[in-house]
């Protein structure tokens, strides 16, 4: 048996019956910024999942863009020379938040970076590519036009708008999003769920091992974007003190005070 949604927008006079009702569910955008090791993907990700929204992960883009750089034999230190390398990149965004995907055109075939994006020497180099004006320009104008194509013509089943997660989302890429949420922790605990997840362990020896990867680039990235204090109207989630269903029943709260929106 197939059930019709109740619309959610005007209701049609008795006198345009015949007419087909255009049923529309009004796009719903959050952006969600914050630090290394924050949980902000995964978390982002569910909270996407549990709205029926698409999801972007924004370093992965980044990451991509570096990835790329490498594999061309591009001088990471030249910005004119990284610059010039953007223009030339198509990327291929997954926005299904049980499984996002990167991918991009390499030599001449789409290639998955998912996996290939996460890579040491990716993570150690992205935050030179990032700081890199024309590629921070040129991603932003291509993370917008996804998150419009997500608002206008969102895959089938899927509910209008997205859940887009970086660094500068609630500021620079979606400052009118419907909901704009900071999700910070404690740097000590970013660090232990860091070193857990990519090591398995919190000991003293993986705490060190993940330091860099997490303290350094924060430092490095915070030259170009301001994702440690909230701007106006932005709402901090600390999870600090909060396990991962916590954190993501926290975030749906706030989209649910901004919105009126319940996951
Ligand atoms: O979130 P993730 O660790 O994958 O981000 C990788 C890098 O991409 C960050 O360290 C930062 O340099 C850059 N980034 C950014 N702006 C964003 C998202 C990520 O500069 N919106």
């Amino acid at each position: 048996m197939s059930s019709t949604p109740a619309p959610r927008g005007p209701v049609a006079s008795p006198a345009a019956r015949e007419e087909v009702p255009v049923v529309t569910t009004r796009p719903l955008v959050v952006a969600v910024d914050g630090p290394s090791g924050s949980g902000k993907s995964s978390v982002s990700r569910a909270a996407a999942a549990a709205l029926g929204l698409a999801f972007l992960d924004t370093g992965a883009m980044y990451r991509a863009v570096t990835w790329s750089a490498m594999h061309a034999g591009v001088d990471l230190t030249d910005p004119g020379a990284v610059a010039a390398h953007v223009r030339t990149v198509a990327l291929v965004m997954g926005t299904d938040p049980a499984g996002p995907t990167v991918a991009a055109v390499v030599d001449g075939a789409e290639t998955d970076l998912t996996q290939a994006v996460r890579g040491a020497e990716v993570t150690a180099n992205v935050s030179a590519v990032a700081s890199v004006p024309a590629v921070r320009s040129d991603l932003v104008l291509r993370q917008r036009t996804l998150i419009e194509s997500a608002c206008l013509a969102p895959e089938s089943g899927r509910r209008p708008g997205m859940v887009a997660e970086g660094r500068d989302i609630t500021t620079v890429v979606a400052p009118e999003a419907d909901a704009r949420i900071l999700l910070t922790a404690d740097e000590s605990v970013r660090l232990a769920r860091r070193a857990r997840q990519d090591l398995g362990a919190a000991d003293a020896a993986a705490l060190e091992a993940t330091r860099r990867g997490i303290v350094e680039r924060d430092r490095v990235d915070s030259l170009t974007t301001a994702f440690t204090t909230a701007a106006d109207g932005v709402v901090t989630v600390d999870s600090t003190h909060l396990d991962f269903d916590g954190t993501v029943a926290a975030v749906l709260q706030v989209v649910e005070r901004a919105t009126g929106d319940e996951a």
